[in-house]
């Protein structure tokens, strides 16, 4: 086990809702705290909040003219402005001037970013990788105080691709998957749980910027190893929907042979990989265009060493 990680406090926070703008949870939470911004307050720390995606929220469509949460990669953010740019791109570079640049040492030291899913991921909170021991002990602290959540860390990077994610942009970020929450809708048992959970976070780094040394710790996390697509006909379109032994199953483990998917002549099709593996993001409304039936994870034990604030 390694040793301690020291770290600067983290003074420079923001909450980002509406990065998606028909996920309703961050939208509202956010709206509000817009208007009540001393409910973000700590001792220590005094979050933003930011509503990352404006004409899209304002509208209820995920985004405007493109998935704004896939536009913070170094590519799209160096490119030169162009008359041509989506609203979103435009957008992810006035985030990037507002909370980064991604990358420097002027960069906002977290971003939360809140969003719900359709599928019943739960609570669950997304790290980009595991080697940041604040994104992960704010997660173990998540999981410590509010165990009848159950919630679960996912990793959504893979190791060598670029990071895309608003959060990218700060020295430290965590995603919030929330749900199931239909698009478009708010409910009251998953607002108040995000709202819950962005409190703790809060209170984490709070007690980190005092001085309180976290312990080392092991933990189970989800990583992204693949996606499955729905069953295609020849012209493209879909010809079976997630089998109802699949639905709502997110984080149990499917075997080899286990039922994916039901044809509208009632087939029912087996997963044909080879070994047993985690479904997560099962029948998410919003993938259907990016042509995901559910995505697959591994479960994987990973280490994190103590963390504690430097002390200059
Ligand atoms: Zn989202």
């Amino acid at each position: 086990m390694p040793g301690t990680v020291y770290v600067d406090p983290l003074h420079r926070v923001a909450v980002a809702g509406g990065t998606h703008g028909n996920e309703m949870s961050g939208v509202f939470l956010v709206k509000h705290w817009l208007k009540h911004s001393s409910q973000l307050e700590r001792d220590t720390v005094s979050a933003v909040p930011l509503l990352s995606n404006p004409k899209a929220s304002e509208k209820g469509v995920r985004y405007y003219e493109k998935d704004l949460n896939r536009c913070f990669t170094l590519d799209i953010l160096s490119a030169p402005d162009s008359p041509d740019d989506p609203y979103e791109v435009l957008r992810a570079k006035e985030i990037n001037r507002l909370l980064g640049p991604r990358g420097s040492a002027n960069a906002y030291d977290m971003i939360l970013d809140l969003h719900n899913t359709t599928s019943n991921m739960g609570v669950c909170l997304i790290v980009s990788r595991v080697h940041n021991a604040v994104e992960m002990h704010a997660c173990q602290y998540i999981q410590t105080h509010l165990p009848h959540y159950n919630p679960r860390i996912y990793v959504y990077a893979k190791p060598g691709t670029d990071l895309y994610s608003v959060d990218s942009v700060a020295k430290c970020g965590l995603g919030f998957e929330l749900g199931p929450q239909p698009q478009g809708v708010v409910r009251a048992d998953i607002l108040q749980k995000m709202k819950t959970v962005i409190e703790m976070t809060l209170d984490f780094i709070n007690h980190l910027n005092k001085g309180m040394e976290f312990p080392a710790f092991e933990t189970d996390t989800y990583q992204c190893s693949g996606q499955v697509d729905f069953p295609r006909s020849s012209d493209g379109e879909i010809s079976a929907v997630i089998h109802p032994s699949l639905q709502d199953k997110d984080f149990s483990l499917l075997h080899p042979g286990d039922l994916i998917f039901l044809t509208l002549d009632g087939q029912s099709i087996p997963y044909s990989g080879e070994k047993p593996i985690y479904p997560v993001f099962i029948n998410e409304a919003a993938y259907y265009e990016k042509k995901i039936a559910f995505i697959l994870a591994e479960k994987i034990r990973v280490s994190v060493p103590a963390l504690r604030r430097q002390t200059h």
